[in-house]
């Protein structure tokens, strides 16, 4: 599959903002270009410097998944830093570290057997990647050649150099393609609006890339493979792209053929983003190693982990005993205090189920007000995590050009008056699929008022009515 990219910036996204006024000492994404600044947040929405009040349709990239400015949870980060504000966890732990893998591996009821606690998506992909070497040397009868892995054409895992030596994003590899691993490869998404043939049946569709995967293995070497590494819904790289169904279970079945490990990256879709608490639990598969990050914390802190099978957590600790691995702020004291107060909200409001109810709503609306635009090529998603697509031709399904910017220039739109709306756009051109989409990801705990009532001026249904009259605006 080809990789170019062609966009006006670098890293695959054109430039966004307006140009910086002043010198700054901020390195920010782009150097030249002044963003957006803003000054506070509350509920699902976010103040503007300029005094302008903006609904927060995304909470920024799938994060604020309770939306901003919960006093629960400010109050559980303040009693956590009155308790202890820092602890080194590669020598000592806390009640709260301790209680919040607990919890964490509890969600996944008896699936997982430990949890890993670090700062960021990357870096608990990173540790995923580690650890699914550990398992293979360590394990009864070592296999100490496994040290490939299979990861996808248009996915995103992180911007670290393991991280995005898995990714398929074309843009953020270019510049860094020499250093990174060599022992990585990829395999054709499931993505069924580009990648599925006129008339191919899911099925057929399923055994056609199970087939893939299979020759993949077989090119590297199936016994130098330590794991598959997919996100069950794919995030940034796509916008918001599910497998059909069927899809995970056949790469389970190529990855048990031979013996290498299935690693779930829910980074972006898991902790009740798509309708259930992990996203694997509606593809009848069970990883071995799963990442989460931005909905455990909400936003509230930076955190993300590993959730670990018994299968590798077991190995390690008959093994060696060390997971050799670490980083001075895993497991922080005050982000666990935020992932548990996040958490507990999400359980004792029943938040996933909610996503569930709205988000089949949502679809639905969405689905009305924007399949017939001209421009709207496909709209998918789960749960709350929906992705729109724009194209230049429906019935081609041909991209505008990627200087056209079309998506970012959707986002800096959105953000203007009369819409007062910030929507996470995506664009580019990703392992041969360019295109341009824009995330809805709206906090858990919208109000079926909020969805149903369109012409209401309520924050959901202001999203849905904003993003029709954008789309409209394209043509
Ligand atoms: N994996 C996925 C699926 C992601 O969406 C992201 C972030 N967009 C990452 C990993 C990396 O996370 P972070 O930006 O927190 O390092």
């Amino acid at each position: 599959m080809t990789v170019s990219n062609g966009s006006t910036r670098d890293e695959g996204f054109p430039a966004s903002g307006k140009p910086k006024p002043e010198a700054t000492a901020v390195l920010s994404r782009d150097l030249r270009m002044d963003f957006p600044r803003i000054i506070g947040g509350k509920g699902n929405h976010l103040m503007l410097d300029d005094g302008r009040r903006v609904l927060d349709a995304s909470g920024g990239a799938a994060v604020a998944c309770i939306g901003h400015g919960d006093t629960r949870v400010h109050k559980a980060i303040l009693a956590q830093l009155s308790q202890v504000s820092y602890c080194a966890t590669t020598f000592y732990s806390t009640e709260v570290y301790e209680q919040l893998c607990r919890e964490l591996v509890r969600t996944t009821k008896g699936h997982m057997s430990r949890a890993y606690i670090v700062n960021s998506g990357s870096e608990a992909m990173e540790a995923a990647m580690k650890l699914a070497r550990q398992y293979f040397l360590e394990k009864n009868s070592a296999e100490p050649n496994r040290t490939k892995f299979i990861a996808r054409f248009s996915s995103y895992h992180g911007t670290t150099l393991g991280a995005l030596s898995l990714g398929g994003h074309a843009g953020r590899r270019a510049k860094f393609e020499p250093m990174l691993l060599e022992g990585t490869s990829r395999v054709s998404p499931c993505f069924p609006y580009r990648g599925q043939a006129e008339g191919e049946s899911d099925e057929a569709l399923v055994a056609r890339l199970a087939d893939e995967l299979d020759r993949e293995f077989q090119r590297v070497g199936p016994s130098s493979v330590c794991a598959f590494v997919a996100e069950p819904v794919v995030g940034a790289a796509l916008g918001c792209v599910p497998a059909v169904s069927g899809y995970f279970k056949a790469v389970r079945a190529v990855c048990d053929k031979y013996g290498a490990l299935l690693i779930l990256d829910e980074v972006m879709c898991g902790m009740g983003r798509t309708g259930t608490m992990h996203a694997w639990e509606q593809e009848d598969v069970v990883p071995d190693i799963q990442t989460v990050g931005k909905c455990l914390g909400g936003g509230y802190q930076p955190i993300a982990g590993v959730l670990v099978g018994r299968k590798v957590a077991d190995a390690l600790e008959h093994g060696s005993g060390v997971f050799v691995h670490g980083h001075t702020y895993q497991g922080h004291p005050v982000a666990c205090a935020a992932a548990l107060a996040v958490l507990k909200i999400i359980q004792t409001e029943d938040l996933v189920a909610n996503v569930a109810e709205k988000g089949a709503i949502l679809s639905q609306l969405l689905r009305e007000r924007l399949s017939s635009h001209p421009n709207v090529g496909n709209i998918r998603g789960r749960g709350l995590f929906w992705g729109i697509e724009f194209v230049a031709d429906k019935a081609t399904k041909r991209a505008f050009p990627s200087t056209a910017a079309v998506a970012m220039r959707l986002s800096e739109l959105g953000l203007l008056d009369p819409y007062n709306i910030a929507v996470y756009p995506g664009s580019g051109t990703v392992d041969g699929f360019q295109g341009d989409h824009i995330i809805v990801s709206p906090p858990y705990n919208i109000t079926v008022e909020d969805v149903e009532l369109i012409d209401r001026d309520s924050d959901t249904s202001k999203a849905v009515l904003t993003m029709t009259t954008m789309a409209a605006g394209l043509s």
